[in-house]
């Protein structure tokens, strides 16, 4: 049984020194409680702020404790009358093989589920966050202009289909060629603009002849420059996650342009909202589930997944997933499911 915990908190990018790999005896269920074999370890972007000692919507992780994390878990002892040893369940255990339950917040996936680690993507956390955000926040409608970066995670891509969907005009942003080929030729984007290009903005500018009617913000820094001189009158702008700026250190260098930002607000009269999904909207899960099960079904939505084997690795495709490194939901798979 092993688990990686934080042994440090980063100063800017996370190192392999920041994480620690420990050994220790299977823990054993109480009454009551459940033994749970983690299977899949979902690894999400929201997971730097973590490590970080600074007051947020969730607490830090405590130096020298197991780093937190949704993942995919079999039932392997059961000494709760709710759950049966074999059924899989979507759980909290982090990064770590085994973990204990009393049983509350599992939510139970079924006994021989045909996709267990969609749980952790597009039928979970960052699938929800796509629907809602656009849906609710950025209000799409046929014909509008819809740009988002990030454009191959499992979240951009997921904004980006629904927004097809819903007859929007799907510009992407993503890092490299093959990340771009991805977004038009599997996706269905109409466009996807690589933002390493060193003519990206003007290449920006060029895909949205017809200014941006939606904005989902994923990225924030040099990605939001080029977007904000194209916004439309009446855009809407949901803030999702600013992830160029997580490994941050400090504000960015002058000039200060946030007095530009809000006449730009004023002006155009757009709306921007931040979201923290299961704060916002837990109670809308259902509706995602139902439209996203279908889609899903109908070959409609489609979903890659970066699956990485051994816990062990965890750390270095975290690293890379706030460097693009990844190409598709970061997946760990634990053990065999
Ligand atoms: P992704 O797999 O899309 O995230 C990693 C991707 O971000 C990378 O592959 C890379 O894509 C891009 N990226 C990383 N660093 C940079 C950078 N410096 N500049 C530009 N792009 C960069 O993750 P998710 O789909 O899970 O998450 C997407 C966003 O949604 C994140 O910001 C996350 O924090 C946020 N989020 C917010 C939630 C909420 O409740 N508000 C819930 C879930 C997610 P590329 O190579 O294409 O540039």
């Amino acid at each position: 049984n092993s688990r990686i915990v934080l042994a440090s908190r980063p100063v800017g990018a996370p190192t392999q020194g920041n994480f620690r790999l420990e050994t220790m005896a299977k823990p054993v269920p109480a009454n009551g409680e459940v033994l749970l074999r983690g299977v899949y370890l979902s690894l999400d972007p929201y997971m730097r702020g973590r490590m970080n000692d600074a007051k947020s919507y969730a607490e830090p992780v405590a130096v020298d404790d197991v780093m937190v994390g949704a993942t995919v878990c079999q039932v392997e002892k059961s000494n709760n009358p709710e759950f049966e040893v074999g059924e899989w369940v979507l759980a909290y255990t982090g990064w770590q093989e085994y973990g204990l339950s009393d049983g509350e917040g599992l939510l139970k996936l079924g006994k021989a589920p045909t996709a267990p680690s969609y749980a952790l993507g597009i039928m979970g956390m960052p699938g929800f966050t796509a629907y809602m955000g656009l849906l609710d926040i950025g209000q799409p409608k046929q014909g509008d202009t819809l740009v988002v970066a990030a454009a191959t995670g499992p979240v951009g891509a997921t904004v980006g289909q629904i927004g097809k969907l819903k007859g929007c005009r799907v510009i992407g942003i993503a890092g490299g060629e093959e990340k771009c080929r991805y977004a038009k030729e599997i996706l269905g984007f109409d466009e996807c603009i690589d933002h390493k290009a060193e003519d990206f903005e003007q290449q920006l500018a060029t895909a949205c002849d017809n200014g941006i009617d939606v904005y989902f913000e994923n990225v924030g820094g040099k990605v939001f420059d080029a977007v904000q001189p194209l916004l439309n009158t009446g855009a809407r702008v949901p803030i999702c996650g600013l992830i160029s700026q997580y490994n941050a250190t400090s504000l960015p260098e002058g000039p200060d342009r946030t007095s530009m930002l809000m006449g730009t607000l004023l002006v155009k009269r757009i709306k921007m909202q931040g979201f923290i999904i299961f704060d916002d909207y837990a109670h809308r899960y259902n509706e995602f589930a139902q439209d996203m099960g279908q889609w899903l079904s109908e070959g409609k939505i489609q979903y890659k997944e970066h699956l990485v084997k051994g816990l062990e690795n965890a750390p270095g495709a975290f690293i890379g997933l706030l460097e693009g490194k990844n190409f598709g939901k970061l997946v760990i798979q634990i053990n065999q499911p």
